[in-house]
């Protein structure tokens, strides 16, 4: 009886510690080292997750090829499958292509296995455009042992930002915050979403992008894709 009540105690708390919060330790741990990396080298690196979005992201494309930038791409499966072209395009246009599961289910508040077969279900949709191995950015940034063991398995890197535009915020910030803070930390990988919403929040996303791609130009920053970033991490590692 004691050892029953001394398990249920100690026990259920630590499974749930280890099952939400092992890999934020992860997390934290992959962030310092991306933002050392990115202000040692001074690295840009532009990300788009949700997409891609019909009205954005061939917008965002344009200017980006204007710009002679690389950006990476966390595409959604179910998305991909909508217009399977404009991700061809993506991936024609020399950007990287990486997975950002196939529903979007949020890891923390789906069924464990749920989650987990997410993140499967998403490579397979995107296998055209994104190797078994290839970067993967978890939704809402939330992961269960049992999604990072899924990674782990793939050895696939996982996409952490460094940098939030704030672009899905409900207010949105003023455009150039992000360009802010990347000058403020030497570099950086930013975060923005091109799943297409409110024509303001399109604007935001391709305002505050030239922004910092003129800040790249002015600081002698080199733009490249977070499939780099990561490789150097793990050389470093
Ligand atoms: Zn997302």
């Amino acid at each position: 009886m004691i050892t029953a009540t001394l398990v249920a105690t100690f026990a259920a708390p630590a499974v749930a510690a280890s099952w939400y919060l092992a890999p934020m330790v992860g997390r934290r741990r992959q962030e310092h080292r991306l933002r050392a990396i990115c202000a040692g080298s001074g690295t840009l690196v532009l990300t788009y997750d949700d997409g891609p979005g019909p009205e954005l992201t061939p917008r965002l494309l344009d200017l980006l090829d204007a710009r002679g930038a690389r950006a990476t791409f966390f595409v959604l499966g179910v998305r991909a499958a909508e217009d399977p072209a404009l991700v061809d395009r993506i991936a024609d246009e020399g950007h990287e292509v990486a997975c950002h599961t196939h529903d979007h289910l949020n890891a923390w508040r789906a069924l464990p296995w749920r989650g987990a077969a997410d993140v499967d279900a998403g490579y397979r949709s995107l296998a055209r455009w994104v190797p078994d191995d290839g970067p993967f950015r978890p939704p809402h940034g939330k992961m269960t042992l049992l999604t990072w063991a899924a990674l782990r398995r793939r050895r696939a890197p996982i996409g952490w930002w460094t940098i939030n535009s704030g672009d899905v915020q409900a207010e949105l910030p003023p455009v150039a915050t992000a360009v802010e803070k990347a000058t403020r930390a030497g570099g950086g990988i930013v975060l923005f979403h091109d799943a297409d919403r409110e024509p303001e929040r399109h604007d935001f996303v391709l305002q505050s992008t030239e922004l910092l791609l003129d800040a790249a130009q002015e600081n002698g920053w080199s733009v490249r894709t977070f499939g780099e970033v990561a490789a150097e991490c793990a050389r470093h590692a």
